[in-house]
């Protein structure tokens, strides 16, 4: 190893070392915490299937073929054309809002939701009977505490409870 790279390796260490002995972190000790984001966070999307028009807007403007319409199958009849509503990949999704922007009635909109995990791919593709239930949540062990970020002269940034 180079002079240069094993100095630059201590440097590492003892700047790891000074945040540990000086009690400050940057992380939260999640899932025991868990941040509270900002009005206008971009979190998983609910769909209010009462308000939809069933234009197809949000599946046109989606930039990574993440909406889409699909049939209907409890409001669509024999012989006659299908009804499409919307459905989310979260595979796919960047949660970049032109969905939910726009949206005409409002009827798709961010939560602050996205600590979810998931077993399987196909898990997470939700065709229109499942969007409608609602934003996925996680699952926690036990409630966790709330927090949220402020800026700090001294640290640039602090956690403090809610
Ligand atoms: S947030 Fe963006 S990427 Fe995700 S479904 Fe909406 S338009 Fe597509
Ligand atoms: S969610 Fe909004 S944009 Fe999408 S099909 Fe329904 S009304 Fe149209």
């Amino acid at each position: 190893m180079s002079l240069d790279r094993a100095i630059r390796h201590i440097k590492a260490i003892a700047t790891g070392a000074k945040y540990m002995l000086s009690g400050y972190r940057l992380t939260i000790m999640y899932p025991d915490e868990i941040q509270e984001y900002p009005d206008g966070y971009r979190g998983m999307i609910e769909y209010d299937w009462d308000a939809c028009t069933k234009c197809g807007l949000c599946a046109m403007v989606c930039p990574a073929d993440a909406m889409k319409m699909y049939v209907s199958k409890e409001e669509s009849e024999e012989g006659k054309r299908p009804v499409r509503r919307p459905g989310i990949n979260y595979t796919r999704c960047i949660f970049c809002g032109f969905c939910v922007s726009i949206c005409p009635v409002n009827a798709l909109r961010f939560t602050k939701i996205h600590d979810v995990a998931y077993y399987t791919f196909e898990e997470q593709i939700y065709p229109p009977e499942e969007f409608r239930k609602g934003a996925p949540r996680p699952q926690y062990d036990k409630e966790p505490k709330k927090v949220r970020a402020v800026p700090d002269e001294k640290r640039g940034l602090k956690y403090e409870p809610i």
